[in-house]
């Protein structure tokens, strides 16, 4: 599997704890300090520690520095 802790933007995330909205995927907009993430499902941005998100990270979706993106 992929190592953690190596985030680009652009990548696609799941966290455990969904937003408010129901959901859990996220667009990766920012890193840094801060990540800035977009909901997939309503669009809504967020801001949140680096930490925080490694926390409450469940897995990544897709990352740009794959190769397979034919994944269905
Ligand atoms: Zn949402």
């Amino acid at each position: 599997m992929k190592q953690p802790g190596k985030f680009f933007v652009g990548d696609q995330v799941r966290m455990k704890k969904p937003h408010p909205c129901g959901g859990t995927d996220w667009e990766i907009l920012r890193v840094g300090m801060d990540f800035r993430l977009k909901c997939l499902t309503c669009g809504r941005l967020i801001l949140i520690p680096r930490i925080k998100f490694e926390k409450g990270l469940k897995k990544v979706i897709s990352s740009v520095f794959t190769d397979n993106s034919a994944e269905v």
